[in-house]
């Protein structure tokens, strides 16, 4: 008894490869009629999924003894027959397709639809019931296996389960550089990495003696962050003009920090909006 085990997470895998290679073909076959008008092939889609699932069959357990996914994890049906073979094929293809016509043939709602319903729900149920037994048991993970009597042994002699760790490595070294990141990331204070390196470049063009003159604004002022022109002109403590969103978000990011021009320093209680030096052209004008 001990060298027929075959571990419950086998079985899973076999079962679900099984469906995954079903999954691939149809939507390879749905790819094929990719540029058909829709409702043509909707009404032949039940069909197609029928010799699909018929197509699996006949290369996989007609003749042999063990499904596409078993194969891979080295699975086979020890007690299978002929006839339990054809009757594995008929549960396989009969309900879906029955299932997919009534649907058709009734329309949304309809009296059919709701059985069909019904009918479908159970089958879910069963199938939790079966997978809750099969836990317990450790045999016969799908319905239909229970049905037929069938249960998966194995191949070969008891071997131990491989497992690609240099694949887990790489998933679990990439996870936690992720991790990394995102943790770290938003503690980054960008504006200030942003501005010492400007710092750093701009040092050599640095003006020795700046002047701490009022600012003034004619058509040629440029922001000193953005070099575009100011909007919302504001000034913090020496001669030049910002933006004031450029300004202001550098003093969300930190308080104090030196002009890119002039390297005064500027402080966030200093922000004040720029004010135009009244002239007499300008005042009178409402
Ligand atoms: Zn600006
Ligand atoms: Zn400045």
């Amino acid at each position: 008894m001990a060298s027929s085990y075959v571990s419950r997470i086998n079985q899973i895998d076999a079962a679900s490869l099984d469906q995954e290679i079903y999954k691939v073909l149809r939507s390879q076959a749905k790819r094929v009629t990719e540029y058909q008008p829709i409702e043509k092939i909707d009404r032949w889609q039940p069909e197609i999924d029928a010799i699909l699932k018929y197509c699996i069959w006949h290369f996989s357990l007609r003749h042999g003894k063990s499904t596409f996914g078993q194969q891979l994890v080295n699975l086979h049906y020890e007690n299978i027959t002929g006839a339990k073979s054809i009757l594995y094929l008929i549960l396989t293809i009969g309900p879906a397709y029955a299932r997919d016509k009534l649907c058709e043939r009734g329309g949304a709602g309809s009296r059919y639809t709701r059985y069909v319903e019904r009918f479908a729900n159970a089958v879910q149920l069963l199938e939790f019931v079966n997978s809750l037994i099969f836990l317990n048991r450790g045999i016969q993970p799908r319905v239909i296996e229970y049905l037929l009597g069938i249960a998966s042994r194995s191949t070969s002699t008891q071997k131990p389960r491989n497992i690609g760790y240099s694949y887990m490595t790489r998933e679990l070294l990439w996870h936690g550089l992720m991790e990394l990141f995102t943790v770290c990331l938003p503690m980054l204070n960008f504006h200030y990495l942003k501005h010492a390196t400007r710092r750093l470049f701009a040092y050599a063009k640095r003006r020795a003696d700046a002047r701490r003159t009022p600012p003034t604004m004619d058509p040629g002022t440029n922001c000193a962050y953005c070099a575009d022109t100011p909007i919302l002109p504001v000034h913090a403590g020496c001669e030049h003009l910002f933006c004031y969103y450029c300004l202001a978000a550098h003093f969300a990011a930190m308080d104090q920090f030196r002009c890119f021009r002039c390297d005064a320093p500027l402080c966030a209680r200093n922000l004040t909006t720029y004010q135009p030096p009244s002239s007499p052209t300008a005042t009178g004008i409402p």
